[in-house]
């Protein structure tokens, strides 16, 4: 690995019973780079995430998150964590808070940050996604792109150094879509380490510096989005792009 390696990934193996999900998946994702993961439903990309974050443990190999081993679980693995946001398919924000509040739990409990500095964060944040009016308000009250602008605006205040998107958009009625991939767009101008999900190959071209192709828990082939776009090696990409462009 590299010093400017943010996460690594060495021979990782993650089965379900008899499912090998993950198979030997090497993965190196660079300080500021934005890596965006397709492939077929089923490739094993909703688990390498969960699987960079510990939501989902692995059998064998390593990740490590700005050169620590993720350990298996303890005190270490919740600082850690941290470190890693996520965003998912789902929003996945308290129902029963308010946006703000959505924003200021996790400074709060997490990272002991003082109320007041808390609620300033979140409120600089909700802005920032141009959501800054719909503080007061409950999840349910808003779109599905403003909720997931406030699951965004969420994982920006643990200030992690790489956020995780999977599937962001997929949840969203298309008119939705791009108010989405704009603030993330924007994220990955400002040198945000990301790593993203997506069946958005528009989104792809323009904001990846990585493209990485997985089938049946493998990655074929990564390249340069364009190309990896323009002449993609394996067959099994080929015939992946050939549906869905
Ligand atoms: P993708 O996100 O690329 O669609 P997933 O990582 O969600 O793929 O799933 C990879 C494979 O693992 C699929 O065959 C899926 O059915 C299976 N799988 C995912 N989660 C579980 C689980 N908790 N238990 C058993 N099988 C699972
Ligand atoms: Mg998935």
């Amino acid at each position: 690995m590299s010093e400017a390696d943010l996460i690594v990934l060495d021979q990782v193996n993650k089965r379900y019973g008899d499912l090998h999900v993950l198979r030997d998946v090497n993965l190196n994702v660079r300080q500021g780079e934005v890596v965006v993961i397709i492939g077929p439903s089923g490739a094993g990309k909703s688990t390498l995430c969960r699987a960079i974050n510990r939501l989902e443990s692995i059998d064998s190999g390593t990740i490590s998150v700005d050169g620590t081993p993720l350990p298996a679980e303890g005190r270490q693995l919740a600082r850690l964590r941290a470190e890693v946001g996520m965003v998912f398919q789902s929003f996945n924000l308290f129902a029963h808070k308010t946006v703000l509040d959505n924003v200021v739990l996790g400074q709060v409990h997490v990272l002991k940050r003082p109320k007041d500095a808390a609620v300033r964060k979140a409120r600089e944040l909700l802005d920032r996604v141009g959501i800054g009016g719909q503080a007061a308000k409950f999840p349910a009250q808003l779109s599905g792109g403003q909720q997931q602008r406030v699951a965004i605006a969420r994982a920006l205040a643990m200030e992690p150094k790489v956020i995780l998107f999977d599937e962001p958009t997929s949840a969203l009625d298309p008119e939705m879509v791009n108010e989405v991939l704009e603030v993330m767009t924007s994220l990955a101008r400002d040198g945000m380490t990301m790593v993203v999900v997506t069946h958005e190959m528009g989104f792809a071209r323009r904001a990846a510096d990585r493209v990485v192709f997985m089938a049946d828990g493998e990655i074929v082939e990564q390249n340069a989005p364009d190309a990896f776009f323009g002449s993609p090696s394996s067959e099994r990409a080929q015939s992946f792009l050939a549906k869905i462009l």
